[in-house]
């Protein structure tokens, strides 16, 4: 079976490794649970969406939702991405990192007035508006702040993106976007209120797609409303399709971003939109395969219907499995002699009955071996909690020089609750 991750992730000699550097070693060196991304893999995903958009005017934004951390925003920053942000906080994080404001796009549908006052000062690029509401709000501090703020609806093409419903966001039903029908009054409105640019025009179909179609299809459904809009004296300069794009956790087959991208450039210029700037906002496909975590086998317990392995790793540390039910690859790092292969349940210490890593799976592990989780680059660290008072784990890179770095050391226990007030 080929590893996700591949070629950045290959066994040798019997050895999982990540960009040449044998997993198992660098969690006996920097403990467990332990995150470790290969900044080449993440540079080689943005390279691939950077040379197929290259033909057309565009914008890539990493969608910094997927895996915030300042070493990973730094990556895409010195790449010349942008970044797609949903929060004041994620603003902050890109300017720490070295990001640049004016290749930023704000989403999301719960902005406050705070976020944008922020945003407008810092300079972003666009702010991708999810309701009529928000554009009254953005045009008042806009007003207020003496600034313009560009915008694009964030319209829903009501599309099915054939993925997980949680992940699924360009259906009617979401709380996501502006419906289809709405758009073009509801950019009347905002070419009618002060403190406000039209720039553009944006969707977010969904999550995980492993399809080209959806993507073609939202497209379509967004250059209809831009002629629409441009047919009321509205003019918008660029097309935002969003991210969502897919990896492979197991046996899908997404298809490369460069395929995706071809079929897009050549959809935009058979409609006749190809001098228009195509944005698009990838998350999970620039850092997923990127990234591993490393858990070190605790106990094994030989049940009447099942086997658990318990594993140092939890919910906590990867919620994926938890929320979404999502099967990730789980691999041991380098079996030893006195492993047996059975099926185990791969359990964290959380107590939770959710509190699970992967089901069923076939594996030859032994009590301190070290497994690793696949494709956990993306929504892992991200999604990370401190419950039940657990440290969240050590972050290391392996950069593109090819030395190891601590990017996030392990959180210290007692510095989980130093803010914290007790009662007189
Ligand atoms: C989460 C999100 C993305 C990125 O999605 P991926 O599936 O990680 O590529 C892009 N745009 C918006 C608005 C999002 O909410």
């Amino acid at each position: 079976m080929t590893l996700p991750g591949s070629p950045w992730l290959a066994r040798q000699a019997g050895e999982l490794t990540l960009d040449g550097h044998a997993l198992r070693g660098l969690a006996r060196e920097y403990g467990t649970p332990l995150f470790v991304y290969s900044q080449r893999a993440m540079q080689a995903a943005a390279g691939a969406y950077q040379r197929a958009l290259a033909p057309q005017p565009h914008l890539l934004c990493y969608a910094m939702k997927a895996n915030p951390s300042l070493a990973v925003l730094q990556t895409f920053a010195r790449m010349g991405c942008g970044f797609d942000i949903v929060s004041g906080g994620e603003l902050q994080r890109v300017i720490a990192a070295g990001g640049d404001a004016s290749q930023v796009i704000f989403s999301g549908v719960g902005k406050t007035a705070r976020e944008m006052e922020m945003a407008l000062r810092a300079g972003v690029a666009c702010f991708n508006v999810e309701s009529e509401g928000e554009l009254e709000r953005l045009s008042e501090v806009a007003t207020r702040t003496g600034l313009t703020a560009r915008v694009s609806l964030r319209v829903n093409p009501d599309v099915d993106a054939g993925t997980h419903p949680y992940i699924s966001t360009g259906l009617k039903n979401n709380k996501f976007g502006v419906a289809h029908d709405r758009a073009v009054p509801t950019y009347r409105r905002a070419a009618a209120l002060p403190g406000l640019q039209v720039v553009g025009i944006d969707c977010h179909i969904g999550s995980q797609i492993t399809q080209i179609e959806p993507y073609l299809d939202a497209l379509d459904r967004l250059l209809d409303l831009v002629e629409a809009v441009e047919a009321h004296g509205i003019a918008l300069q660029h097309v935002d399709i969003g991210g969502g794009l897919g990896i492979t956790y197991t046996d899908e087959k997404p298809p490369e971003a460069g395929e995706l991208i071809a079929q897009v450039l050549a959809r935009m210029k058979a409609r006749g939109h190809a001098h228009r700037t195509l944005v698009m906002e990838p998350g999970r496909s620039l850092v997923g395969n990127a990234g591993v975590l490393l858990t070190q086998v605790m106990y094994l317990k030989r049940g009447e219907g099942k086997n658990f392995c318990v594993v140092d790793a939890a919910m906590n540390d990867l919620m994926r499995p938890a929320l979404y039910q999502a099967y990730m690859q789980i691999e041991a790092c380098a079996p030893g002699a006195q492993a047996t292969e059975a099926t185990w349940d791969v359990v964290g210490p959380v107590c939770e009955s959710g509190d699970w890593l992967g089901r069923d799976r076939v594996l030859r592990v032994a009590p301190d071996d070290v497994l690793a989780v696949l494709s956990a680059g993306a929504y892992g660290k991200a999604l990370a909690s401190n419950y039940n008072s657990r440290a969240r784990a050590t972050e290391l890179m392996i950069t593109s020089d090819g030395q190891v770095r601590v990017i996030r050391p392990r959180e210290d226990t007692t510095q989980l609750f130093a803010a914290e007030q007790l009662v007189p």
